[in-house]
């Protein structure tokens, strides 16, 4: 139970403390992590600030650099081109936006100043009437031609579209298609006062015939290539005329790849221009403000407002895709965002915007990795690790040697309080016997003279046993005090044998012991001290007297074994456990068992003895079996130097 309790204590005063610096740890480590993870996130965010700011820059620069063009675009000049990542605009007139095939309307206005000549607009009125009213196209067709010759400037090409429908309708195809090919190779800046390109209506009368697939798949071609935007009705005409040249069966396969490549071009012009209305239509509401940039309502784009090289005001329309595109490929940016990115609404849960100058766009890392800063945080986490692990381990490891110690401590008291217990109980028994007996042979109650010599006999035993108690007491003791013992001297082994078994004989006697003695007589000398081997045979002999149960026979003999004087006590009593024979030799020490309890003893004797040998650059030996009796055997050295 006690045991118990001490276990308890020690887990307890260890386990405590070391939990709690665990716990401590844990928060302080946890603590860090969450702190370098805010620096990290703040770090970012400022980051994304300088990214908008470079981002801005660039938007403005851009600005700059697309603004001739879309002027020269406005003018229909031939070299314009839309240079960068801008993916659409719009002019100012009036705060409302103006999109670019609306803006150039004025060639309607030019078209019926042109057909306003005298001449030209009465053949063109007789022409109608002819054709609608009379239905005589022949005749519609001459004054038609008439009118033809007397135009010049925008309206010409109207009166020619005029002249061809008319001859078509008189049953005269050739001459038709004659002037439906002369308009079809017109630029696409000659329109109708709709503003639909006039190529396109030529176009429109000669897919079918198939001679002239090629043409107009020529000149889709080089139209699109030429104007990269186009009116919503506009990419429908388009999209159609390309959509009836594929489905005729017999066009030539290089003819219906170049075509099919159009109308993906087409369809994508078409999104743009759907989408630039949609900007349109919203543009009253947000206006995006002079320096800064603004999301559209798809989220797909940024609107700025930049000024025209020769006045007036322009909304560019940057594609957000194409932003991320161009960030990605920063190196600088590498450094900061490894992980792939992408330019969003900062409405979306997370992301770092970029600055209010770019219309509310946010940073994200896509696929969330890992951010450096971040990083840094676990690096001092093994450092606490190991430091708590090895205070940990220092503090258990001292526990447990203090416990040890102290249970030895509690050990040895135990022993010493059990040792004055038994020292005064040996103590008593041979003093009693000794007054019993004196007192008896002074009263001269013992008349008959053996009985006499019986009793001083025993009055001399006890005494014997009671200095031999002494002896062993005192010469510990000195062992304690580090005195020196033991003044070894030369001598035969054989007669100090014979003088213990004389000492022991009286006891052996009356105890009914017989015991077998056999000594080498032919034994060199050995350099030993006789007092203190005397009394170690004495301890032996007692030692297989009190251990030796029912058995009554005993055996003392000295023998050389090469080099070694061996003395050696055997019993066939009860012997000794295999897990106490190493111990018994250790001062205080007691087999703790039933037969022994009853048994007086100090746990000195063996001490002793094993103390001599060691001295006497011997050593001692015992073999045992448990209930069968046991063997000391004391090795002496034969040629001993001390
Ligand atoms: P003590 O005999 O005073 O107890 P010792 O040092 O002489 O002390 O012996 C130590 C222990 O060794 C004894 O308590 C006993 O248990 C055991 N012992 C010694 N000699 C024998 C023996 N001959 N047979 C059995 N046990 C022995």
């Amino acid at each position: 139970l006690r045991h118990r309790k001490q276990v308890f204590l020690f887990l307890v005063a260890v386990l405590i403390p070391s939990l709690t610096l665990i716990f401590f740890t844990q928060k302080i480590l946890r603590q860090e992590r969450e702190l370098a993870q805010k620096r990290a996130v703040d770090e970012r965010k400022r980051m994304a600030l300088e990214i908008g700011r470079e981002l801005h820059l660039r938007l403005e620069r851009l600005k700059l650099e697309e603004a001739p063009g879309i002027e020269a675009a406005l003018a229909y000049t031939d070299e314009y081109s839309l240079p960068g990542p801008a993916v659409g605009f719009g002019i100012l007139e009036d705060e409302r936006l103006v999109l670019p095939w609306q803006a150039s309307s004025s060639s309607g206005r030019a078209l019926h100043s042109s057909l306003s000549a005298p001449v030209v607009a009465e053949a063109i009125h007789d022409g109608e009437r002819a054709e609608f009213e009379r239905k005589d196209p022949r005749l519609a067709a001459d004054l038609y031609g008439k009118a033809l010759i007397s135009a010049s400037g925008p309206g010409k090409p109207y009166v020619r579209l005029l002249l061809a429908r008319a001859l078509a309708k008189s049953g005269r195809p050739a001459r038709a298609f004659e002037q439906y090919g002369v308009l079809l190779d017109l630029p696409p800046r000659e329109k109708d006062e709709d503003g639909m390109p006039i190529y396109l209506y030529a176009a429109d009368r000669l897919v079918n015939v198939p001679t002239y697939t090629d043409r107009i798949v020529a000149r889709l071609g080089a139209a699109l290539a030429e104007k990269p935007w186009m009116s919503l009705p506009e990419t429908g005409l388009v999209a159609s005329l390309l959509g009836r040249i594929l489905e005729a069966l017999e066009i030539p396969d290089g003819t219906r790849g170049q075509a099919t490549g159009l109308l993906d071009m087409v369809r994508s012009y078409r999104a743009k221009a759907e989408h630039l209305v949609e900007v349109q239509q919203g543009f009253e509401r947000g206006v995006p403000p002079d320096a800064g940039w603004q999301l559209d309502g798809r989220g797909e784009w940024l609107l700025g407002l930049g000024p025209l090289p020769g006045g007036g005001r322009f909304l560019l329309a940057v594609g957000v895709h194409d932003l991320s595109g161009s960030l990605r490929a920063d190196e600088t940016l590498r450094q900061v965002y490894p992980a792939e990115i992408v330019l969003a609404a900062s409405d979306s849960a997370e992301g770092d915007p970029l600055g209010p100058d770019l219309g509310g766009l946010s940073i994200l890392v896509a696929g969330g990795g890992d951010i450096p800063a971040a990083a840094g945080a676990a690096e001092s986490r093994p450092f606490y690790v190991l430091t708590v692990a090895a205070v940990v381990i220092f503090a258990g490891l001292g526990g447990y040697l203090l416990w040890r110690d102290v249970r030895r401590e509690l050990g040895l008291a135990e022993i010493r309080s059990q040792f004055a217990a038994s020292v005064s109980h040996e103590l008593k028994t041979p003093l009693t016997a000794i007054r019993m007996f004196a007192e008896t042979v002074r009263l001269g109650r013992v008349k008959d003279e053996p009985a006499r010599t019986e009793y001083l006999d025993t009055i001399i035993n006890e005494s014997e046993r009671l200095s031999r108690l002494l002896n062993n007491v005192l010469d510990m003791s000195k062992i304690e005090q580090g005195k020196k013992l033991y003044q070894p001297r030369s001598q035969a082994l054989a007669p100090i044998l014979c003088a213990a078994v004389r000492t022991m004989h009286y006891p052996l006697r009356q105890q009914g012991f017989s015991l077998q003695v056999d000594i080498d007589e032919g034994l060199p000398e050995v350099r030993v001290d006789a007092d203190a081997l005397e009394q170690a045979v004495l301890n032996l002999v007692g030692n297989a007297i009190k251990y030796s149960g029912t058995a009554r026979e005993i055996a003392l003999a000295l023998v050389r074994d090469g080099d070694w004087a061996v003395v050696r006590v055997t019993d066939f009593g009860v012997g000794i456990p295999l897990a106490d024979r190493q111990r018994i030799f250790e001062k205080y020490y007691r087999v703790q068992s039933s037969e022994n309890r009853q048994v007086p003893g100090t746990g000195l004797g063996l001490a002793l003895v094993a103390h001599f040998a060691r001295e006497h650059g011997g050593r001692i030996e015992v073999e045992s079996a448990p209930g069968r009796g046991s063997t000391f055997s004391l090795f002496l050295p034969l040629r001993f130097e001390p």
